[in-house]
């Protein structure tokens, strides 16, 4: 991150975003307090009333109110409470009784943030490996083929004929993993082959990018990748003719 910040990008940034839901949302917000208790951060820390979810989002009046005139420190402090103190998990919006969506600004202050160069290590990581590899482990093609092969064979001893099809054109079934699983728990493609299997359904996987399912860009609010992400999957779904995907993240 610059050590400047520049006020024009961050109101540039915020302003088409804030549309009239963030506003009305915002504006309507009466900070009766009903949504602290269903946040496990405000009970998990003594009920700190830093913790109230609205509070949390004080942020995007903030930013907006001083025309996006803050420091580094600033944003360091926006850092903290996006990162720390929300998990976006939107429990309080189910008991807010406007139905505010608190999790849907943290997301945009995450964005906000992104653009500026500040995000978590391991998304920022996780994200140059989507881009690089089209998964967030890192996992060349050739892996990725080499353990499905493997786990096949592993598999077909238990349960005779079992196979795991790579790229079945007209398959019912397209299949997709978190990356972690070929990395570190291939049992976990096994005890899905063995249901697949026993089920009889007509499954495949497909051989390229588009079969890790997680999203992590989606976490630090990087869009462009986020959207990249769901892309290969959709585009594989298509070439492979596929009537549904399986998603087990
Ligand atoms: S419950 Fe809704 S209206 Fe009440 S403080 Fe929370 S976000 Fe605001
Ligand atoms: S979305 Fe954030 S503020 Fe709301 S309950 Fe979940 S962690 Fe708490």
């Amino acid at each position: 991150m610059p050590d400047e910040v520049n006020p024009q990008e961050i109101i540039g940034f915020l302003k088409p975003r804030i549309g009239a839901r963030f506003r009305t949302w915002l504006k309507i917000c009466s900070h009766c307090g009903i949504c602290a208790d269903t946040c496990h951060y405000y009970i998990a820390n003594g009920n700190d009333p830093k913790m109230i979810p609205s509070y949390k989002v004080r942020f995007l009046v903030d930013l907006i109110k001083k025309k996006g005139k803050v420091d580094k420190e600033y944003l360091e402090k926006v850092y903290h409470t996006v990162y720390h103190e929300c998990n976006m998990c939107r429990r309080c919006t189910l008991y807010c009784p406007f139905g505010i969506d608190i999790a849907l600004m943290i997301s945009l202050l995450r964005s906000l943030l992104f653009s500026q160069g500040l995000a978590p290590d391991g998304l920022v990581r996780a994200i140059e490996n989507y881009k690089k590899f089209g998964n967030q482990m890192a996992v060349t093609e050739e892996d990725w083929v080499d353990t499905i092969e493997w786990c096949e064979e592993e598999m077909a001893e238990e349960l005779v004929g079992l196979k795991i099809p790579i790229d079945k054109k007209g398959a019912k079934i397209m299949y997709t993993v978190n990356a972690r699983e070929p990395m570190f728990y291939p049992q976990d493609i096994m005890e899905v082959a063995k249901i697949f299997h026993v089920a009889g359904e007509d499954w495949t996987v497909p051989r390229k990018e588009g079969w890790d399912d997680t999203n992590l860009a989606m976490f630090c609010g990087d869009i462009k990748t986020a959207k990249y992400i769901v892309q290969n999957t959709f585009k594989r779904a298509e070439e492979l003719q596929v009537k549904q995907i399986a998603i087990t993240e």
